[in-house]
């Protein structure tokens, strides 16, 4: 749960589906930790479900060297395959049926660890199954159904790069849409 919508869309879809929940919150020094984890536990605690925090190193000089206020998106190669294996490892260690990752068909043209192929080849790999119930829904379709879900859009967090602490920056990818 990183705090973004989609994630939060997904949580709570498990949720309704009456599964037990563990929601993971990923610290990897990205610039909008402060501000992604006090959504993700907000988020969490509305559902009732625990929210798991995971310090982890991802490298990303290049792809995050964009100042707050830049507009395009920060694409951190392998960032989801690095997030997904912790994932998979923690998972395994707890009997955990299935991972499940909120990413949609907006993430799909710049990431590529968030494509439907990608995340079927990684589940065929991985000791814990891995899906994506959101693959296939539009920006549109996610808010619908965040909204059927009671997901509180105002608990939502989803700038990458904060001008300042709590401020988004308006203009990144994540802003945009
Ligand atoms: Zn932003």
């Amino acid at each position: 749960m990183s705090g973004g919508l989609d994630s939060a869309v997904c949580a709570a879809a498990a949720v309704a589906e009456g599964h037990e929940v563990i929601g993971l919150c990923f610290d990897w020094m990205q610039p909008a930790r402060r501000e992604e984890r006090q959504a993700a536990t907000a988020q969490a605690e509305r559902l009732n479900i625990r929210l798991h925090t995971m310090r982890s190193y991802v490298h990303a000089d290049k792809s995050m060297h964009a100042a707050p206020g830049e507009s395009g998106p920060r694409v951190v190669p392998g960032r989801n395959l690095v997030f997904l294996a912790l994932a998979a490892n923690f998972g395994a260690e707890r009997d955990v049926a299935e991972i499940r990752i909120g990413c949609t068909a907006a993430d799909a043209a710049d990431y590529r660890d968030c494509r439907a192929d990608f995340i079927e080849a990684l589940s065929a790999l991985s000791p814990v199954p891995i899906s994506a119930p959101l693959v296939a829904l539009h920006r549109d379709e996610v808010r619908r159904t965040a909204v059927a879900l009671g997901v509180d859009l105002s608990e939502v967090w989803s700038c990458y790069a904060p001008r300042e602490r709590g401020v988004p920056c308006g203009a990144c990818n994540s802003c945009l849409q």
